[in-house]
């Protein structure tokens, strides 16, 4: 496609584009790429020209598109990122800019991307959002031609798309190119499955093809006998969900029967609604197949009716039935709002720009790499559910996550004082896990603070960035933190009533500290611990059964600890504030003043020894400590 071509189909959606910079881009970029080639041979100026065309298929603004044109201008020819601010402006320099700076980001020889590369990513696009669109349209063409790469490069190409490109694509809601990045990533990744797929899909076709363009004919019948004005398309699954989905139900392909999406675009939602009371009808809907994404779109702006149905000849197919407007942003996410630019304020647009900075303000919270992809993985991948606020506002969580996540996700406020949490009117402890649908009110108290407790159920980086923040806590800490007691703390704390044995804890039903237990002497003469409830102690010898009691159940073991330390004032506060960080019960404090240096020595209660080690290790790490002794 040439450049008059180009201006014709832009000049379509934009009438007001700016076609003198667009072509002005066009010449520089084509003179600046002569004589250079792709891999496969053709003129590399064909590939700045695919990149547009991508952004023009999403129909893009002015700036967009002069950019994609001279994305490749400032990395690969003579030309400076100077002269391009120049000619054509801060605005589209500052795009061709982070494009050029993603493509700096070498992702090395290593099969799997550092951490530090996608924090750079998404730094370099944080400020505007245009940039990852035409990264992705870049990366969208590349990828198209990537049959002329070596292999080994083809499998880090496409695992870097499908792992990095991909979920951004889905959380952006670029439905088209999330698609197309996941199909070619496992034509690469896994050319057989890639081919097997292929070739079932193609196997009953026709059929297929004929069945749907019969079902088609009748919902159309249907639509238009209500006067409902609509568009009825039916189109086959991508590879890679109907791929995803037999790896997830661990099923064959014969076992997938929605190979067949049916799509019923209305212009208005009521006869969104109209048609969904038509298709189920006429077909039996599948229970808990049914989702309203319209009155409660999707965390990534996602609206549309969905359900699944059973046709009389017991073909299974889903239905997608959407406004114009919902598909357009539906198929080109954030890339819809050019379309609507100036017509609207798009919150969506804004909505999906705060994404970003949210990551990006996780990013700070969160102190090693690791966590951040954690982060990032966590929030891209992970099922979602909504709630709801008692005002009715719905608010999108992750699967599994707790009245606390809630609270944070409305505000980190509420969630720093929320002291009760009422799921549906009913009181509940705050670790309780919400599901889709609920109704959740939290109680506020200006005393409440956040709990350590609460890092072992929040499910969301949200909640578990901000408690930390509270807490002024490492990660490291949380990490170590483990104030489950471990077996060997557990049996010293059983007695064994008038007997002297070996004990050990049953693994059929693991007790814990204080549980009602029952011991049963074992052939070898030891004494196996089991919880009194425990489902297997009826199949024991009865006669074999011991009386076991837990020691002392009112008070923990009481440890010494002698910490020699420099005499500087603060330091003592720093010590004891470790210890009531661990929560470990401080007993009694004795000071006794050396020469240079000062001894102090704490008792504390010890519920773990791993506990204590770890506090121990921290006490050590301070400067100012010179050594430390633990005692009985
Ligand atoms: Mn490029």
């Amino acid at each position: 496609m040439r450049l008059s071509e180009l201006v014709k189909v832009i000049l379509k959606y934009n009438p007001k584009a700016d076609v003198a910079l667009i072509k002005k881009a066009y010449v520089l970029a084509e003179k600046a790429h002569k004589g250079q080639k792709r891999v496969g041979g053709e003129e590399y100026f064909s590939h700045p020209i695919e990149v547009a065309k991508i952004l023009i298929s999403l129909k893009a603004d002015s700036a967009s598109i002069c950019a994609a044109l001279l994305h490749d201008i400032v990395e690969d020819t003579e030309i400076k990122i100077e002269k391009v601010k120049q000619i054509f402006g801060d605005e589209i320099a500052g795009l061709v800019e982070g494009v050029t700076k993603i493509d700096k980001i070498h992702f090395g020889s290593r099969e799997d991307y550092t951490h530090e590369n996608l924090r750079k990513i998404l730094l370099a696009t944080a400020k505007d959002l245009r940039v990852m669109l035409i990264k992705l349209a870049d990366r969208l063409h590349n990828i198209r031609t990537l049959k002329y790469l070596p292999v080994d490069k083809q499998k880090r190409i496409a695992k870097q798309t499908l792992e990095i490109y991909a979920p951004i694509a889905h959380k952006l809601g670029i439905w088209s190119v999330k698609g197309e990045f996941e199909d070619l990533s496992l034509r690469y990744l896994e050319p057989e499955i890639y081919r097997f797929l292929a070739s079932k899909i193609d196997e009953k076709r026709d059929e297929r093809e004929k069945h749907t363009a019969e079902i088609i004919k009748e919902i159309k019948k249907q639509l238009k006998s209500k006067n409902v004005k609509s568009k009825v398309s039916g189109r086959a699954k991508y590879f890679y969900s109907i791929y995803k989905k037999m790896k997830k139900k661990n099923v064959g392909f014969n076992e997938i029967y929605d190979l067949i999406a049916v799509r019923i675009i209305t212009k208005t939602i009521p006869d969104c609604y109209t048609a969904i009371g038509l298709v189920h009808d006429m077909y039996k809907p599948i229970p808990h197949r049914f989702k309203d994404y319209i009155s409660v779109p999707k965390s990534n702006g996602y609206q549309s009716l969905h359900t699944t149905v059973i046709t009389e000849g017991g073909k299974i197919l889903e239905f997608q039935i959407r406004t114009e407007k919902m598909h357009h942003m539906a198929e080109d996410g954030v890339a819809a709002h050019w379309r609507y630019q100036g017509t609207e304020r798009d919150q969506l647009f804004d909505k999906k720009i705060s994404w970003l900075k949210q990551m990006l303000e996780w990013r700070n919270l969160a102190s090693t790499s690791s966590e951040f992809i954690e982060t990032l993985k966590i929030d891209l991948f992970e099922d979602e559910m909504v709630v709801f606020t008692p005002k009715g506002d719905p608010i999108t969580l992750p699967k599994d996550s707790t009245t606390v996540d809630f609270a944070y996700m409305v505000h980190t406020n509420i969630g720093n004082k929320c002291s009760k949490a009422l799921i549906n009117n009913k009181i509940v402890p705050l670790e309780t896990k919400l599901e889709s649908g609920d109704i959740i009110e939290i109680m506020i108290n200006k005393n409440a603070k956040p709990s350590r407790q609460w890092l072992k159920f929040v499910k969301t980086n949200k909640a578990r960035s901000k408690i930390k923040s509270v807490l002024g806590m490492t990660i490291e800490h949380e990490k170590k933190d483990d104030i489950e007691l471990m077996p060997i703390d557990i049996l010293k704390r059983i007695d064994v009533v008038g007997k002297k044995a070996p004990v050990k804890l049953s693994k059929c039903c693991s007790p814990k500290l204080l549980d009602p237990i029952v011991g049963f002497l074992t052939k070898d003469k030891k004494i196996t611990i089991h919880k009194k409830d425990c489902p297997n102690i009826h199949t024991l010898d009865s006669k074999k059964e011991i009386t076991v009691l837990w020691k002392d159940e009112n008070r923990l073991p009481i440890i010494k600890l002698a910490l020699t330390m420099v005499d500087k004032v603060g330091t003592l506060a720093k010590v004891l504030n470790l210890i009531a960080e661990y929560k470990l019960n401080l007993k009694n404090i004795n000071t006794k003043p050396k020469k240079e240096s000062v001894v102090t020595t704490l008792s504390v209660e010890v519920d773990s020894e791993l506990k204590l080690k770890d506090v121990i290790n921290e006490i050590k790490k301070m400067e100012e400590i010179i050594h430390v002794v633990k005692s009985k």
